[in-house]
């Protein structure tokens, strides 16, 4: 490979590339040339174990030649086909999917989770439409939670600081506070009884159940800070929505295809839910492709005899062959390796290392995940939880980094709560590097302390 000198290639991407965000470390962008397994290499040949790799979904690791292969044996034989008529990847697809989701499902192909989620909300309402309730319109999400960049996923978005240069957004758009078992821990053994639980029953009651189309959440809000639920949250919400008569979307953008241990991040609760979002996983990120899948009997509803109740929404590249034919490849790749499994083992002893490891350390206040999707909380101090000043943080992301570790965090810049180091390696990462993995951050952990 060419080898441009250093200086100059940051000097290019300088000058021409609008990064969407700023690198999380005081250090120079890293240009990766290149990637195997868990680890990247940057354009002066350094590797970094990437054990961000969970928040771009690559599941099944870099440079899988079977991956390469599919995506260019589709795109010799039919390269494009728009999904007004169908093609053979995009039927494979859709039966892989309905074999990996346990149910019935349709499935409507775009190409990002923004535009699967946008497309569930148009589903939503105009499913309501369909039966003649035509004031249901609103879509209850929860504060914190990231669901996409777009005018209506953005408004679904419960993240301030991202959201306020670009106000109004799309509207009928409404928050509730999400479980937050760190720092405001909920007692209550049954489910329907949560705090967490009983805001959306009441959000729904006060709003007018008439006017409620769905609610939209991720089994475990990622971006916010791996907020984990108690066990049974989402099956208490589903029923909550079922009382008020809205859908339930569940958003598997990230949760999806294996990271929490399971092959969805529903099916800890064991919830059927009525539409389900999905996006970089189905390809591990190799190509763009994203998901709304729909309950059988909701898409039903749209078969009307004019051509006026059909659903009026197109995505020209959605679904496309070869992002299609590499999907099925990598799913065929994640059942023959039990990656979701392997997540579930792999996850629940770097959890087991890292609390044991880090129990005394005075800034770690918690460490908790749910398969190889793992948050080590940062505070200033264990008995307030104030969160640790991000200058610290970035610290320690910027020691992992210089050691070959990169790391993220998440949470919200509101307030100061961006302080959740996020752990989410390939779910094929190998035992040598675990050991890495785990030494590095504990390492950088130490430096700081
Ligand atoms: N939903 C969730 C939960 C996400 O984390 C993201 C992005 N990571 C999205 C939706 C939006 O996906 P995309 O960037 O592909 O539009």
């Amino acid at each position: 490979m060419v080898q441009t000198d250093q200086s100059q290639l940051l000097a290019k991407d300088e000058r021409y590339i609008w990064h969407s965000m700023k690198p999380y470390s005081p250090q120079s962008t890293l240009v990766v040339t290149e990637a195997k397994g868990c680890w990247v290499t940057d354009h002066t040949g350094k590797k970094y174990l990437d054990a961000m790799a969970g928040l771009w979904c690559v599941n099944v690791g870099y440079g899988r030649e079977e991956l390469a292969k599919a995506a260019y044996e589709q795109l010799k034989t039919l390269a494009y086909f728009p999904l007004t008529q169908s093609h053979v990847p995009a039927i494979e697809l859709g039966e892989k999917l309905n074999e990996w989701l346990g149910d019935e499902y349709v499935i409507f192909f775009s190409n990002s989770g923004s535009e699967a989620n946008e497309t569930a909300f148009k589903i939503a309402r105009q499913y309501h439409q369909q039966k003649g309730d035509y004031h249901r319109y609103k879509i209850i999400s929860r504060y914190r939670a990231y669901h996409g960049n777009s005018m209506g996923a953005l408004a679904a978005t419960g993240q301030a600081q991202r959201k306020y240069k670009y106000e109004p957004l799309a509207t009928g758009f409404i928050h509730v506070a999400p479980p937050d078992s760190y720092r405001d821990e909920e007692t209550a053994t049954d489910p329907r009884e949560l705090k967490s639980v009983k805001a959306i029953d009441q959000v729904m009651t006060w709003e007018l159940s008439e006017t409620i189309a769905a609610v939209i959440m991720e089994p475990i809000i990622t971006g916010g800070g791996v907020l984990i639920p108690p066990d049974g949250y989402l099956q208490a919400v589903k029923e909550v929505c079922e009382k008020h008569g809205a859908l339930l979307i569940v958003d598997e953008v990230i949760c999806g295809f294996g990271r929490t241990g399971k092959p969805f991040g529903f099916m800890h609760d064991g919830v059927k839910p009525d539409i389900i979002t999905m996006a970089k996983g189905i390809t591990s990120a190799y190509l763009p492709l994203s998901a709304t899948a729909v309950r059988k009997d909701i898409y039903e509803t749209f078969k009307g005899t004019e051509e006026y109740d059909y659903f009026r929404h197109v995505n020209t590249f959605g679904g496309n062959p070869a992002a299609c034919a590499l999907a099925v490849k990598n799913l065929e790749i994640m059942e023959k390796e039990n990656l979701a499994t392997r997540s579930h083992d792999v996850g629940a002893q770097l959890l087991n290392e890292w609390k044991n490891l880090l129990y005394d350390h005075p800034y770690v206040g918690d460490v908790r995940g749910k398969g190889l999707l793992i948050g080590i909380e940062l505070v200033a101090d264990k008995q307030s939880k104030a969160p640790l000043d991000v200058a610290l943080v970035n610290q320690v992301i910027g020691i992992c980094k210089e050691n070959g570790l990169i790391i993220g965090k998440n949470g919200t810049t509101v307030a100061g709560y961006n302080n959740v180091l996020t752990l989410s390696p390939p779910l094929t990462i190998e035992d040598e590097d675990i050991v890495f993995l785990v030494q590095t951050l504990t390492a950088a952990l130490e430096k700081i302390r």
